[in-house]
């Protein structure tokens, strides 16, 4: 930027990991007067909002709505099934494994954690090794996040069930889905899941502030145990109730849910499949500029087996503070904001000045992702941060299906 000159005047971009890029038709859905809460139109919506949700989670299960952000959902899920004393069995990969527990531990769980560092995903072989050590069946859930948004792992789901079931351990499956769902391919009741739980503001392109938990047989019956369960939390009271309030436990989050229409318009228009080949395909092409990238400079991926990343957000490491050199870059100059690095290091010390992180889910498409790539490319040039020319040809060549 030279005398207050700059190139970042036009439409702002977000390319963090949540909250993702707002479709047009997401804002003008909510741009209205709020509508009657009693009858008429913004029941109908809610009710049919419920199995198309459940289609994008791939389940025939039931589904709780709460007025929440991720963290609230956490809870949520927890209160329905967790009592103080009960055993829960935490798979950690990054921050998000280590803040769902924290949660457990504040409602009065036992937390057995399993911490598998920050630049993988989890070894099965380990969790069904402590789920074959608790003969007497303590363990009630396994508390499993499927992408760690702080890592940008893509975890194995499918592999906790067979550990589950080849133990023949009871525990609920528990899976946090709210980097993923409508972003990586997630089947809920095919991987054998108990409890998803997700959030509105990633995948599902609205902002945040609505957040669910998906459930099945097993768990309602676990929650039918339970003694007692908060009852702004118990999920019973919020599935097919008879009066209205009670999906929300009071007032509804109007025009949250008329962005939540019009979003799964757009998700289910284009198919999930489409959705989930989308999400691969852009990922793709942002892991080939970065390996080009990387090939002559400092920069590397967090996590370097691709198998193991997510498609909706790239965790990427620069040396000295050269990641937060880039982000300020091209926020100032190019209107475009990527996102800090989280969980990896002490906030504020130089390693963590060094990591930043790519989000690239929900409402995103080639060209955005390719504008993405060029404006790092700009960032790493006009810093003298060195790194291999040719990334955005790599990327483009990915888009472009070669
Ligand atoms: C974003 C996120 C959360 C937290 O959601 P908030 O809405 O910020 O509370 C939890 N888990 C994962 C995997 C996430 O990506």
């Amino acid at each position: 930027m030279i005398d207050g000159f700059s190139l970042s005047h036009g439409r702002s971009y977000l390319a963090i990991p949540g909250p993702s890029v707002m479709p047009d038709a997401v804002l003008r859905a909510m741009h209205r007067a709020s509508p009657n809460i009693y009858e008429g139109e913004l029941v109908d919506l809610t009710h049919a909002l419920i199995p198309d949700l459940l289609r994008v989670a791939r389940s025939d299960g039931d589904l709780a709505i709460y007025i929440a952000n991720g963290h609230g959902v956490w809870e949520a899920a927890l209160a329905n099934v967790i009592a103080p004393g009960d055993r829960v069995l935490s798979v950690a990969t990054g921050a998000f494994g280590q803040g769902w527990a924290e949660m457990a531990r504040g409602l009065g769980a036992e937390v057995k954690m399993l911490d598998f560092g920050t630049r993988s995903g989890w070894d099965p072989e380990q969790v069904a090794e402590a789920l074959r050590a608790d003969k007497t069946h303590r363990i009630k859930a396994v508390l499993a996040v499927h992408v760690d948004t702080s890592s940008s792992v893509r975890n194995d789901i499918p592999a906790l069930r067979r550990a589950l079931d080849e133990a023949g351990h009871p525990a609920l499956l528990m899976a946090d889905c709210i980097a993923s769902l409508g972003c990586d391919r997630f089947e809920m009741d095919a991987w054998g899941v108990d409890i998803t739980v997700a959030a509105c503001q990633k995948g599902l392109m609205v902002p945040a502030g609505v957040g669910f938990v998906f459930f099945n047989d097993k768990a309602a019956s676990v929650r039918s145990g339970m003694e007692r369960v908060s009852r702004y939390w118990d999920w019973t009271t919020r599935v097919d109730p008879p009066l209205f309030y009670q999906y929300f436990g009071g007032t509804p989050p109007t025009q949250h849910l008329f962005g939540l229409r019009a979003a799964l318009d757009l998700i289910h228009a284009e198919g999930m499949e489409n959705v989930w080949r989308r999400h691969a395909v852009l990922a793709q092409a942002i892991w080939a500029a970065c390996d080009v990238w990387g090939s002559a400079g400092a920069l590397r991926f967090n996590i370097s087996d691709p198998a193991q990343r997510s498609h909706a957000v790239t965790a990427l490491h620069l040396d000295g503070a050269d990641g937060t050199r880039l982000r300020h870059w091209v926020e100032q100059n190019l209107g475009l904001t990527i996102g800090i690095g989280l969980g990896l290091a002490e906030y504020r010390t130089p390693e963590w000045d060094g990591n930043f992180r790519l989000g690239h889910m929900g409402h995103v498409n080639g060209h955005m992702i390719l504008g993405l790539l060029g404006g790092i490319e700009a960032g790493l040039t006009a810093l003298d941060i060195p790194h291999g020319s040719g990334a955005v040809d790599a990327a483009a060549r990915v888009i472009a299906g070669l």
